[in-house]
């Protein structure tokens, strides 16, 4: 039959299987991008000639340490002044322990405790460096001094480690670098870009952190005109087995660093007898407050800093991994709900929420009329600390409480450049001496002493270089903080390498 009235539609041309063919299509096209991004991507780090290691007297090194961590220069929150005699010991440590340094570098005191050394390069022209450490340490918590392997203070030279609180935070970067100056000036050293060391003393002291130690020797600088080519403070480590899929270790070099806010939330209702309670108590109000909250996090960003980190790092990862990282504008919200769900990957990815402390009600028989929670943020760099008081206002609204900020606030920090002369110096530093680690530009999430010299210097990083496996990361401002000798001989290496190319 030539005309048949229903004529039939080819079989190609049917319409769901057309849908179906352009799916299969565009599936892959996608395939092929991804595969072709994939393969295109090559390793980012920097080739470097091995390094032979220095040798070190590890264990007189050790000793000086522990010999720092002995002293008592902890700082106590609301309390300052109430390790001083601690402070004038560990300068008289330091003065002994390292003569040379004492006798080439210019030392001034600053407020009576923070320590700002003056290493003068050979060529004036060349704009000087600034390395920080801070002296203090925070307290051992109260109750726990009986779970310590070895008592926190005793400096104790056991198992290959150097036990006690500052070991690690911040003792041991700040005597590796002392360890570091004093064998490049026995050897007859002198930099060429004159080095400045800023050791303050309270960074350790809640929200007025460095008032009194850097932020005083950040205003003498600031008097003297002084411009820095680079900072380098204490920061993100030498991580081994953190990152899932990759076995070499891992250098973070931190660029910048989260700001720092807490809110009160208020919730009022009619005091009165416990016996006759309304439908709204003021307790009940801050639990749904505070529930509301939990389901309204701060948007995350992937494309910040956390973009950063995955480019260089998507090449060194294998098998399924390496797909997903190398090709984030397609899976971008398939790994973003993946380091949602780790703690430590989600605090870089968005201004965290954390509640604090509750406190209502003091009477089994009586209804109080408020209640009222705390809650520490940590600003993403970019969250104006006015707009994550907004977000928490809005997401408790409903619920009648109020949300207030709480004095001693700051916002996130600059993004430092992770391709200056200062941060390539420092990546091939790390590469030579730590042989094999990949490295990569991170979020500090914790707060250094850097923010009170941020007008000084254009470019700040923050890393410590100490090896640490996720095992190692309680013990910081923890129970049984300890640095292994072996490892802080490597921290005097990446020093003293870092200041001869100086
Ligand atoms: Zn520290």
């Amino acid at each position: 039959m030539p005309f048949p009235t229903t004529p039939e539609i080819p079989p190609t041309r049917r319409p769901w299987r057309t849908a179906l063919l352009l799916i299969a299509g565009l599936a892959a096209l996608l395939a092929l991008a991804v595969g072709l991004r994939t393969a295109s991507l090559s390793s980012r780090q920097l080739a470097v000639a091995p390094l032979p290691a220095l040798p070190i007297d590890t264990a007189a090194a050790a000793e000086r340490l522990g010999g720092a961590v002995r002293i008592r220069t902890v700082s106590i929150d609301g309390q300052p002044g109430a390790s001083a005699a601690a402070f004038a010991e560990l300068h008289a440590h330091l003065e002994r322990s390292f003569p040379l340094v004492h006798r080439t570098l210019k030392r001034e005191l600053v407020n009576r405790h923070s320590l700002l050394y003056t290493w003068t390069g050979s060529d004036p022209l060349q704009p000087p460096i600034l390395l920080m450490a801070h002296q203090d340490v925070v307290p051992v918590a109260a109750g726990t001094e009986g779970d310590w392997q070895q008592p926190p203070f005793s400096g104790a030279l056991a198992d290959g480690h150097v036990w006690g609180r500052g070991a690690w935070d911040d003792k041991g970067n700040l005597m590796a670098m002392f360890e570091a100056v004093e064998r490049l000036i026995a050897t007859g050293m002198q930099p060429r870009r004159t080095v400045v060391f800023a050791f303050g003393h309270d960074e350790e002291m809640g929200s007025t952190a460095g008032r009194d130690g850097a932020s005083a020797i950040a205003a003498l600088l600031r008097a003297r005109g002084q411009r820095f080519a680079y900072a380098l403070d204490e920061g993100l480590l030498v991580t081994e087995g953190v990152m899932a899929g990759l076995d070499a270790p891992v250098a973070l070099i931190g660029v910048a660093e989260k700001g720092y806010l807490t809110l009160e939330l208020t919730a009022h209702a009619h005091d009165g007898h416990s016996s006759m309670p309304p439908a709204r108590t003021a307790i009940g109000s801050l639990a749904a407050a505070l529930d509301a909250l939990q389901h309204a996090p701060m948007p995350a960003d992937l494309d910040g800093i956390a973009r950063g980190l995955f480019d260089t790092l998507a090449p060194e990862f294998s098998g399924p991994n390496r797909w997903l990282l190398s090709n984030l504008w397609l899976f971008g919200p398939l790994v973003q709900r993946q380091l949602e769900r780790m703690p430590s990957a989600n605090a870089m990815l968005r201004t965290t929420i954390a509640p604090v402390s509750v406190r209502a009600g003091a009477k089994d028989n009586t209804l109080p009329a408020q209640a009222v929670a705390r809650l520490n943020l940590r600003l993403l760099p970019g969250d104006a600390p006015a707009a994550a008081l907004d977000h928490v206002q809005r997401a408790v609204d409903a619920h009648g409480v109020r949300a207030a900020s709480s004095p001693g606030g700051w916002a996130g920090s600059r993004v430092s450049r992770h391709d200056s002369a200062g941060y390539r110096q420092i990546e091939r530093t790390i590469r030579e001496v730590f042989p094999g680690a990949l490295v990569a530009p991170g979020l500090m999430v914790g707060a250094t002493d850097t923010r009170h010299y941020v007008d000084l210097v254009d470019d700040i990083y923050r890393f410590t270089p100490l090896r640490a496996r996720p095992e190692d990361l309680p013990r910081f401002h923890g129970t049984n903080e300890r640095v292994a000798v072996d490892r802080y001989a490597e921290m005097i290496r990446f020093y003293h390498r870092l200041l001869s190319q100086s």
